[in-house]
């Protein structure tokens, strides 16, 4: 697992809506992440800490797998016509956003590494 900031939120003081970046580590140690802009002061619980280890996970493995997916297709059914799309298409669009419902807050959590670069 990475000791950098590879995951970022925007800060939930409306008037502040910093970027806060943290990293997986940070909060599995129980650190409590403060924005540097307003001071705000946040706290991850079990279960929010293992969705975003599992978010981290599914980008890195995404990340490791790549240079075995390039001839790799996937077929599609669209309106009974079968499309193939290149599996690598897919994933260098794929959403690096994890939006997650914290007591009555909508977090959004964003990863600060684009899963492929082409
Ligand atoms: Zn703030």
């Amino acid at each position: 697992m990475n000791d950098y900031d590879t995951l970022e939120f925007l800060c939930l003081n409306e008037e502040c809506q910093n970027a806060i970046p943290f990293s997986v580590l940070m909060i599995e140690k129980g650190h409590t992440i403060i924005c540097s802009r307003c001071g705000k002061q946040y706290i991850f619980d079990k279960t929010l800490i293992e969705k975003i280890k599992k978010f981290e996970k599914l980008v890195m493995t995404v990340r490791e797998v790549q240079d075995i997916l390039g001839d790799t297709y996937v077929g599609i059914n669209i309106e009974g016509h079968e499309v193939k799309l290149p599996y690598r298409l897919l994933l260098t669009r794929m959403n690096t956003l994890l939006t997650l419902n914290v007591g009555e807050h909508k977090f959004a959590f964003k990863f600060r590494v684009e899963p492929l670069n082409t």
